[in-house]
This record gives structure tokens, sequence and C-alpha cells, in this order.
């Protein structure tokens, strides 16, 4: 048997990982409250549910569709780009629609890099960033940043090389929750603009922001997509789909149609099934979409003091979108004797059952992230068990 030298250096998605390993506990018995995966925990709304059961029933589901998706639903992102962005001008031939938006990265690093072509990243990045970027030959950079979590013009130019090609940015962010407002968004375009790096804007969270926050993407800066800017989002998160895979890519055309080669060799298509699914989600009534996004600002209001109170999670800017919190445990490390942040989000799963993710699995020491797409009683009960487990030390 053979494994490539690719394969070998890949390790399984962190957040996935611990959500497995939570999930068998629970399997066997245990009660363990599980904040460590990105997956909300609403019911697909009603309407998507029926879109795609009516796409069974009249059968739409015998046949391949087109690599980069259906012509309805990539006319439905187009014009979600002009009402939603103000993008004027674009067409379902700047759209591909892919099998989550992990497929619509994954095929746009497949797209746009060479071998050893450097990807600026941000810490903290979410996990699969990375991964990614190596899998198709290139090298991420990870760009340290201050304490507002807000990458900068001179946090890039840190670390540009003649080797820069793309910059991703991801507003509202995983694992932060931080939003970039247009100022900075603007810095950061005007720096990528005279520096010629391509954006991969992922605004995966883009319409879950909370408390009076609102989300502009560094897309919608100009009136029409400047052809180094690459929009990646999905349904997964705010109508959760996740289990849908449904995700597209919004860029120049002449890259879109080498994405959808690439599709067309590595998926064939994005389930038929789904890709109706989703086009009901786009199209359709919107009223869940606030719904499930009030429930999240509340428990965010919840449970940040709560979490702020715990001896040792220090947090002191609240997040303002997404549905995560990354405090900094450096305290609570100290507090506890405990060496390093892996070890401690395995005593907390092991002894107060309750399962995070290791921040040093997004580039950052001494962070862990919570993930409050759980519902409230749950939430309250965790933020509980892991005050109790500090307290003891105390
Ligand atoms: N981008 C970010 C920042 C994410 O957090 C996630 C999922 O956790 C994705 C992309 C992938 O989403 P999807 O479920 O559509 O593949």
């Amino acid at each position: 048997m053979k494994i490539s030298q690719r394969a070998q250096q890949l390790q399984p998605s962190a957040t996935m990982k611990v959500s497995a390993q939570a999930k068998q506990m629970i399997a066997d018995g245990i009660d363990v409250i599980n904040l460590g995966i990105g997956e909300p925990d609403f019911e697909t709304p009603k309407n998507i549910e029926q879109a795609a059961i009516d796409a069974i029933k009249s059968g739409k589901t015998s046949f391949y569709t087109p690599a980069a998706g259906i012509l309805p639903l990539r006319t439905a992102v187009a014009d979600k780009m002009a009402s939603d962005y103000g993008l004027t001008g674009l067409s379902a031939s700047n759209v591909a629609i892919t099998t989550g938006a992990k497929m619509a990265l994954y095929s746009t690093f497949q797209a746009i890099l060479d071998p050893g072509d450097e990807v600026l990243l941000p810490e903290p990045y979410w996990v699969s960033y990375a991964e990614q970027i190596k899998l198709a030959g290139g090298v991420p950079i990870s760009v340290p940043v201050g304490s507002s979590f807000k990458v900068t013009p001179a946090d890039l130019a840190a670390k540009l090389t003649d080797k820069t090609v793309a910059f991703v940015l991801n507003s509202p962010e995983n694992p932060t929750g931080v939003i970039y407002d247009q100022q900075e968004l603007t810095a950061l375009n005007d720096w990528t603009k005279a520096h010629d790096v391509m954006v991969i804007t992922d605004d995966i969270y883009g319409q879950l922001v909370y408390n009076g926050a609102s989300f502009t993407s560094i897309a919608q800066l100009d009136d029409q997509l400047d052809p180094r800017i690459i929009i990646i989002s999905g349904g997964s998160k705010t109508y959760s789909m996740t289990g849908w895979r449904m995700g597209y890519v919004v860029a120049d055309e002449q890259l879109i149609s080498k994405i959808s080669a690439f599709l067309s060799h590595a998926t064939g298509n994005p389930t038929a099934v789904s890709q109706y699914a989703l086009l009901e989600a786009f199209t359709g009534n919107q009223d869940q979409v606030e719904v499930m996004r009030k429930a999240f600002e509340d428990r965010l209001n919840t449970i940040y003091p709560l979490l702020t109170a715990i001896p040792g999670f220090d947090l002191p800017v609240k997040p303002q979108g997404a549905f995560y919190l990354f405090p900094d445990v450096s305290g609570a490390l100290k507090i506890s004797g405990i060496a390093t942040t892996g070890e401690f989000v395995s005593r907390l799963l092991s002894e107060a059952h309750v399962a995070l993710v290791d921040g040093s699995a997004f580039g950052v020491k001494n962070h862990v992230r919570i993930s409050y797409a759980t519902d409230m009683d749950a939430l309250k009960t965790a933020m509980a068990r892991i005050n109790k487990f500090m307290v003891q030390f105390k």
C-alpha cells in the first residue's frame, strides 16, 4: 500500500474531529454538550424542504445537471448579487454552484494557484483554507494581526512577496465573529489593487450580523465586480442547510469557466435535489432567515456575559456576527495549571462534558472556539459546566 506525500500531510478538519468525538460520546449515553461545530441547530425551513420533495417527485433526479449548476439557480445568484450587493452586469456565466462553500473554495484554489504561489491568511483563519491551498500546490502564509483581530494593509504588507497571489478575507469571521467596516474594507481593497493581489471574500456569514451591526462585502465597494475579486458563499449558515451541501462562487466569467471545467471532473454536478432547494431558499419566502438570525442574536447576548464571567476567559470585544466566540484562555490555563489548549479542551470534554475547539486549529495560541449554534438551555448549561470546571481550581 502507498499513501501519497500529499495525503500524509493532511490532517482531518479539527472542528469535524471534535464534533465526531462529541457525537460518539452522546451515542454512548454521555450527556455531552457539543459547542464544537458550526452547524445551525434549526430545521431547514419548510418551503425549502418542500421544493426538494417536489424536485424528487417531478423526476429531476435521474440526470446530470450542468457541472456549474442549473441555469435558474445560477441566474438567481447573479440576481442576488444585484439586489444584495448592488453589483451590476453579472449573469449566470459569472456563477458556479458547488457542493457546499467548501467546494467553492477548493475549486477556486485549484483554478488560480500554481505550485509555490502564496496566499495570505489573516490569523486566526478557518481550518480548511490552509489545507485546501496546500492541496492546490500553493503555500498558505499566516498573517499575524493585532488584538482587534482585524487585518490591516500594514499586516499584509509585512508578508507580501513576489509570490503572493491572493488574500482570503472572511467577514463576519469564523472563529472571531468580527466584521470589517467600509473604511477598513476600502483600505484593504486599495492595498490589494495596488499590489495586484486577488481577494477571495468568504461571505458565508454575511446575513448573520447582530445588535445593529451591518455587513458590507469588499466586493461591493465598486458597482461592478473587479476581476481580482472572487465571492464565496452558500446556503449552509443562513438557511440552516449544512447537510444539503450548497455553495457558490461568483467571479469573472473566464475564471468561472475554468472552475466549471474543474467541477465537471471533480463532482460532475452538485446534487440536483439540493439545487432546487437552494433555488427556493433564494427566491422564496425569507421570514425564517430573520427568525434564525434573531435567535442567534439572543444567544450571543445571553452567553457573552456568562462566558466573560468565567475565571480566566477573556474576550473584551463582543463579536458582531457569525455564531462563534473566540476567547483568550491564557488565564484559564494559568489558573488550572493545564499546559496547552489541546489538553484544556480535552479535559473539558472528558470532565465537564462540553466540546469546544482548540484555537490552535485556527493558527492562534491560547484561544478556544465556542459555537453558539445550539439551543439556549444547552448553552446556559454549558457555561455553568465550564464555570464549575474552572472554579474547582480556585
Ligand atoms: N467558510 C467558512 C468560514 C465556514 O465557517 C464554513 C463552514 O463552517 C464554510 C466556508 C463551508 O461551508 P459549507 O457548509 O457551505 O461547505
